[in-house]
């Protein structure tokens, strides 16, 4: 055992009640059963960041973990299905494709869909890559269903999909879960932080009403601030506005408009972009803009005229640092959610950062003391899967011909990192697309990408290009059928919720 000893955790303060508090408090209630005394702080006046509706595939293995009723959950959140992301004007301005959650195609003769398309692609033939995916090709059309198991080696048995939610509504249902199991809710704001004298380890929190509670184990989800993270343990914080220099965020709800897309949709403007997350009750939007290249003033401008239906509330500014803590475990305390770092939310992977930050904690569990070798190795992982994911997001911003505003030419210009310059050539020479170790987005994912915006490889496989033309077209246009007859069978979106998990007209 190291130097770093302490008493069994046996108490765990989570400080902080938005997503982040009030995930770990759900998972770690039932995970981790009675043994642990699992208290949870959170401050009404301060409130919650009260964005961050879209989420990837993977949320459905914690919802499954916690034994989560996938029907109840939409209700209680004025959910919606999710098969994708729709990104428009992003290679170019008036371009438009959709990354897709789960495969497109299939592999043949054992080589990856995307050569075989690319071949079509090179001999001129034309065709749409939305339609050789059903999570691409459905949203066009507006419709949804879960997969169906009955039907193995069907696409329709192959459905990957995720969810849109209400912030605020799905906050509230994790809590009255984890209250269920045992979670103690104190609410006010923190205003002191207690240390050991010697190595700083946190051993308490004092509320505003004089209440003190103490702790063995402390999880801040305390969101941008990172009052245990930052302010009292001072870990710091790498930077990454030079590569995402996106660093505000303006956002409005409005009113629904028909049909009710299973899509989050993102429109690149002049200086960011926009989203738009449809739920059930209304339509989630925001600019994501960059203040070197653009004031307050004219980014709300441009989000007010780029709506669907009439805003809802006065639109609400954020501000954030792209980048990470330099650690997220220090001493007896782990940074969770937005306390740890700030991705662009561009492809929704913040919440599912503080899911595999809760499996990991689960992982790494100190049952008798905190050892530096479980610190430094759940470090080490969280920062891969931070770079992974970061590496991403700036292609998304770099692999572009805009050439528009000062905001693309210097995304376009821009240097990137290693390891982003690297999978970017072995695409354009070969059409190669890497997945390295379990990072989260698959092979498709970086090819949808890469291709949409407008990345065309000079070569492709070998073995697409041996085959006969007259057979890859044949296997090609093969996908594509099978693809739109299944999107035929499928229920619109609105019909599917409305079956299913229709919530309850809001007050
Ligand atoms: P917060 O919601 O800020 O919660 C912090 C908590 O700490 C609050 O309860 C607060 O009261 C409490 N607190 C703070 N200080 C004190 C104190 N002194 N005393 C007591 N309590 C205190 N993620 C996605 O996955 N998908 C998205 O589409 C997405 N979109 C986003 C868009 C934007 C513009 C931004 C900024 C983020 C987005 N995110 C998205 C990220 C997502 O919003 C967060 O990851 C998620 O909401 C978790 O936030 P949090 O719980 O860490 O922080």
């Amino acid at each position: 055992m190291s130097e770093l000893q302490f008493q069994p955790a046996r108490r765990v303060v989570i400080v902080g009640g938005g997503t982040a508090g009030w995930m770990t408090a759900a998972a770690l209630s039932t995970l981790l059963g009675p043994l642990h005394e699992i208290h949870l702080v959170e401050s009404d006046e301060i409130g919650t960041i009260g964005v961050g509706e879209a989420t990837i595939p993977h949320i459905r293995v914690f919802n499954q973990a916690l034994g989560i009723n996938e029907d109840d959950f939409i209700r209680a959140t004025q959910g919606s299905f999710k098969l994708g992301i729709e990104f428009v004007n992003w290679g170019q301005l008036g371009d438009r494709y959709i990354h897709g959650f789960g495969t497109i195609g299939h592999d043949y003769h054992g080589t990856p869909f995307h050569h075989w398309w690319l071949r079509r692609q090179a001999e001129g033939r034309g065709g749409d890559l939305a339609a050789v995916s059903i999570n691409t090709a459905a949203p066009l059309q507006a419709r949804f269903m879960r997969p169906r198991a009955d039907m193995a080696g069907s696409p329709l048995a192959d459905i990957a999909y995720a969810f849109h939610f209400d912030a605020s509504l799905y906050a509230r249902f994790l809590r009255g879960f984890a209250e269920q199991r045992g979670v103690r809710r104190h609410e006010g704001r923190i205003t002191r932080v207690h240390q050991r004298p010697g190595d700083g380890f946190i051993t308490g929190v004092t509320l505003a009403s004089g209440q003190q509670i103490d702790g063995d184990f402390f999880i801040d989800c305390s969101g941008i601030r990172a009052l245990l993270m930052e302010q009292t343990l001072m870990v710091g914080y790498e930077d990454w506005r030079h590569w995402l220099p996106c660093d505000r965020a303006i956002a409005v709800p409005c009113a629904s408009v028909e049909p009710l897309l299973p899509i989050t949709r993102s429109t690149a403007h002049s200086a960011g972009w926009q989203w738009r997350i449809p739920l059930q009750h209304r339509i989630g939007n925001g600019h994501v803009f960059c203040s070197r290249f653009m004031s307050e003033d004219e980014a709300q401008s441009i989000l007010l005229n780029h709506l669907d239906g009439e805003p809802l509330a006065e639109p609400r500014t954020i501000r954030y640092v792209t980048g990470r803590r330099l650690r997220f475990w220090d001493r007896n305390c782990v940074a969770v959610g937005l306390s740890s770092g700030f991705l662009e939310p561009l492809e929704s992977t913040s919440i599912h950062l503080i899911q595999t930050a809760i499996t990991r904690i689960i992982q790494f569990f100190p049952h008798a003391g905190f050892d530096s070798a479980d610190i430094a190795e759940y470090n080490r992982q969280t920062r891969y899967e931070y770079e992974r994911i970061r590496d991403f997001l700036i292609l998304h911003y770099h692999a572009t011909d805009r050439s528009d505003s000062p905001f693309w030419n210097h995304c376009r210009t821009m240097e990137v990192p290693e390891s982003l310059r690297h999978r970017m050539a072995l695409f354009l020479s070969n059409g190669r697309v890497v997945r390295e170790g379990n990072e989260l987005f698959a092979e498709a994912s970086w090819f949808q990408v890469m291709y949409g915006q407008r990345m065309r490889p000079r070569a492709y496989h070998p073995l697409a290009a041996q085959r006969p033309l007259a057979e890859v077209q044949d296997f090609v246009d093969g996908v594509e059928q099978v693809i739109g007859r299944c999107v035929q069978v499928m229920p619109s979106h609105a019909e599917f919720i409305a079956e299913h998990c229709a919530a309850p007209s809001p007050k």
